[in-house]
């Protein structure tokens, strides 16, 4: 029988009421781990419910309260980060490694937001009129509600929650149901470091659940990462019912390697950038582009070599750098964009389809794939294919580089390899991308940053965590005072200004 992923509501874990549950696969086996169950339209509202009971109470508990929660929550999340690891490698797939790398990350988000005091420190001005005062209090907004993705089920929710727990938000968090267990976890542990019960909820679910959650009234605002098509989706249907909205959505992050580049660096940063994680990152780089023939024919050749020495295998196997992809139809679906790169006319270097890892024949395996002469009009080229493979563009020119990257759909992340300033500074300045990385292949920002693309890569004005993060989770009330000595006698019947 396999283990039912719940929910986790008012400080306990809930078993579902409705029948609908999807399958939890380890990917690298192959074997169905668990069923997650799925939450129907009412449950979703009994859990609205719940968070509202607790918001009073937690919005007006002190912010420095609040963050000795988070601190507690950060040291229980040091303790047992392998417990975590293991949760996150047996339900996605990725190496334990990195599976604590994305642990880490979340974690600095946790660090972050225990500054909540600082965070949440307001604006005065003495004597805005005379004897008139002004100051301006970031307030939380109420009942708030996260949907992530499969490819970080830890990060992702951590870029959400502890800066909307900060702020004196009640949380609600829909994970992907691939990989569900991670947030339970999490929710206990809250728990245990002193969150009330009902801040923070998980509700389990798929498109009935999200639905939900859309057309809530009680839900102010909906923090959303995932593929561009359903990040669009949620985006108008939040602007539609009135709810604040930053949606995230997917990625072809190109990587422009000059002629002055060192390569040995570039390529190093290629291995780990397209194939780590199996490529499922939204920061990965999908598409390289050497600039001028000579670094193209160097950089494919090398990248050849290191791609045939590439250690594929299961997540808990310390010697893999790369483990299985999350599900079989993922795995047909990756496949499937390397069929049609051959039919387009692509240039196959190494072809990792067929890819076997012994002992693991069911898993979801594929090996790294490169591909070289991709051009702009091919589908491997303008879609996302999440998996581990590369696309080698040529360039004439840098300009043609950045024309390219400029023209794509997608704006998440980009990176020049250079040891041209002059070259990388214009870069950094004129490229329409959201996250720059100068010799940096992922530069995805630290958590006293903002994380956030430009174009179908994020609908919505704020970028995550940072503080951008504390902008979207508050709301601003600017409070303008005088007391009976500053106030004149008389009705004024014109606008007032301040004197
Ligand atoms: P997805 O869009 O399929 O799912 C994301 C969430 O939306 C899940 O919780 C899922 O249950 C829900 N969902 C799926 N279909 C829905 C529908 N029709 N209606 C309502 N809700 C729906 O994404 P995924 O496959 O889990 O994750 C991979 C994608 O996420 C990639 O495109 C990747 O680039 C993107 N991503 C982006 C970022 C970023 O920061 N921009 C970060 C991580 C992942």
């Amino acid at each position: 029988m396999p283990n039912t992923i719940n929910h986790f509501v008012n400080g306990e874990e809930r078993t579902g009421r409705g029948t609908r549950t999807s399958p939890v696969f380890n990917p690298a086996t192959g074997e169905q781990s668990g069923a997650v169950t799925l939450a129907t339209t009412e449950e979703v509202r009994d859990v609205v419910e719940v968070a509202k009971k607790a918001f009073p109470a937690w919005s007006t508990t002190t912010p420095l309260r609040r963050a000795r929660i988070l601190n507690r929550f950060l040291r229980i999340l040091e303790e047992r980060t392998d417990e975590l690891a293991a949760v996150i490698t047996a339900e996605h797939g990725k190496v334990l490694s990195d599976a604590k790398g994305e642990i880490q990350r979340g974690m600095e988000v946790v660090e972050f937001a225990v500054g909540a005091p600082q965070l949440l420190k307001g604006e005065v001005t003495e004597n805005v009129g005379t004897r008139v005062d002004s100051h301006a209090l970031r307030q939380p907004l109420g009942i708030v509600a996260g949907i992530t993705p499969f490819n970080f089920p830890v990060m992702v929710p951590m870029w959400m929650f502890p800066v909307a727990l900060a702020c004196g938000n009640c949380f609600i968090l829909k994970p992907s149901e691939r990989d569900p267990s991670a947030s339970l976890l999490i929710a206990e542990w809250l728990k245990e470091a002193g969150l009330p019960d009902g801040v923070f909820n998980v509700v389990q679910g798929d498109k009935e659940s999200v639905n939900a959650l859309l057309n809530d009234p009680d839900i102010a605002a909906i923090s959303f990462v995932g593929s561009t098509p359903i990040a669009r989706y949620i985006y108008e249907t939040a602007a539609r019912t009135g709810k604040r909205c930053q949606a995230l959505g997917g990625a072809k992050n190109h990587m422009i390697i000059m002629p002055d580049a060192d390569l040995d660096q570039a390529v190093d940063a290629l291995m780990g950038a397209a194939y780590g994680s199996a490529g499922e990152r939204c920061m990965a780089i999908s598409v390289a582009v050497p600039v001028g023939r000579q670094t193209a024919d160097a950089l494919v050749a090398k990248l050849e070599a290191r791609l045939r020495e590439l250690k594929v295998g299961p997540g808990t196997d310390t010697a893999a750098e790369m483990g299985p992809l999350v599900t079989r139809e993922h795995l047909e679906r990756v496949r499937g964009y390397i069929d049609s790169g051959v039919e387009e006319g692509a240039k196959l270097v190494i072809d990792g389809r067929d890819h076997k890892v012994a002992g693991h024949e069911n898993g979801y395996f594929i090996g790294g794939t490169l591909f070289d002469h991709v051009t702009t009009d091919m589908k491997i080229y303008k879609e996302e294919i999440f998996g581990p493979v590369l696309a080698v563009a040529r360039a004439d020119s840098y300009e043609t580089a950045a024309r390219w990257i400029n023209e794509h759909e997608f704006g998440n992340g980009t990176a020049i390899f250079t040891r041209d300033g002059d070259a990388a500074r214009e870069f950094a300045h004129q490229i329409q991308v959201g996250m720059v990385g100068v010799n940096v292949p992922i530069p995805v920002p630290m958590a006293f940053h903002s994380f956030g693309g430009w174009k179908a890569s994020l609908f919505g004005d704020h970028h995550m965590h940072g503080p951008e993060g504390v902008r979207f989770y508050t709301k601003l009330k600017t409070i303008t005072s005088r007391w009976p000595t500053g106030i004149r006698s008389g009705a004024d019947f014109v606008m007032p200004t301040m004197q």
